[in-house]
């Protein structure tokens, strides 16, 4: 049995809409006993999968926040088949401080994985989602945004698959959730997969995983916002989780691959000439850096290396050198019309 010292207030095993919190012993001044509330729900009803959704794995991440927020509140024992846990806000401490790591240990939970249980909180949390959570799973679907600092479209993001059953799962899943785009990598995933993150972790335990970048910049969109609550119904309802959900017709997904990422190599303010979706030439300038500190100096000019769209975008001004400007993508061949 894992040696985790965090305490669920529900029981995995028992039916119907269960709330509470993982209690993570937490001992401070303020609180000699005390403890980090995780938030944690579950809806379990008759036979079918376990499925983990989870939002908050990056606290500055909010359209899956609200969208599982909504989801648990409106679902019913009787609209589920299996069991639904949901954890809002994964690393509690930087969802409620809104931001990216952690604010107790400057954690960032979606590089800690496998954890460690006697670690520090993020890395307790992690531990506790791979060795207690993701045995449990079936599925694992994990909301992301860009966060503070970039924007993406809505963007699911999978691998491709490592036999042809996985290949055909990942590829509903896709058209389920039915974003305008897919980041397919072009590796990864699987059992013995060594990424420190939650798909990872998900991997490593067998359970089927996609993952989501929904919008960016620290801020919520309402037109994301719908498709990522459309796109979780959908899901759930292509696993057979939600029978009675009535799809609406597909609008399809564009299928990329990454080409790679346009970094600062300076700093200053960042002027972008490209906007997340606009198509983008080898060559083509797609941004500059400008320098109003000495307003006599020629800004820096930014290219693209790469033919293709611009995918995530940078959303804060000031750069330095080290930071992720662009990140460029490609249509997968065999898809191009
Ligand atoms: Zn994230």
């Amino acid at each position: 049995m894992t040696e985790t010292l965090i305490r669920s207030e529900i029981d995995f095993a028992a039916d119907g809409k269960h709330h509470g919190f993982l209690r993570l012993p937490h001992s401070v001044h303020r609180s000699a006993y005390g403890w980090i509330p995780v938030p944690i729900v579950m809806i379990k009803n008759a036979d079918g999968p376990t499925v983990l959704l989870m939002a908050g794995n990056h606290g500055d991440e909010y359209e899956g926040q609200i969208a599982l927020t909504k989801l648990f509140r409106e679902l019913n024992t009787a609209d589920i088949r299996g069991r639904l846990i949901i954890m809002t806000m994964a690393n509690y401490p930087a969802a409620e401080a809104g931001t990216r790591v952690s604010p107790i240990d400057a954690g960032n939970l979606n590089r800690l994985f496998p954890g460690d249980p006697r670690g520090t909180p993020t890395q307790a949390i992690a531990h506790y989602i791979e060795d207690v959570l993701m045995p449990m799973c079936d599925y694992f679907f994990d909301f992301h945004s860009g966060g503070s600092s970039l924007l993406y479209p809505a963007t699911l993001l999978r691998c491709p698959g490592h036999t042809p059953e996985e290949r055909a799962k990942l590829l509903a899943l896709q058209k389920a959730f039915d974003a305008p785009y897919a980041w397919v990598f072009s590796g990864g995933g699987g059992p013995s997969t060594k990424a420190r993150t939650a798909m990872g972790a998900a991997g490593r335990k067998g359970a089927t995983t996609i993952m989501a970048e929904l919008g960016g910049g620290g801020t919520v969109s309402k037109p994301i916002l719908d498709l990522t609550e459309r796109g979780i119904k959908r899901l759930l309802h292509s696993i057979g989780m939600l029978p009675a959900y009535q799809p609406d017709a597909a609008r399809g997904t564009r299928e990329l691959h990454v080409s790679g990422s346009v970094d600062a190599y300076d700093s200053g303010v960042f002027e972008p000439l490209k906007e997340p979706g606009d198509t983008v030439g080898q060559g083509e300038q797609i941004g500059a850096i400008h320098h109003p500190e000495e307003p006599w100096r020629d800004p820096v000019t930014i290219c693209s290396p790469y033919d293709g769209i611009a995918l995530a975008k940078r959303f804060m001004g000031r750069v330095q050198r080290g930071d992720c400007l662009y990140q460029i993508a490609t249509d997968i061949e065999e898809n191009k019309q």
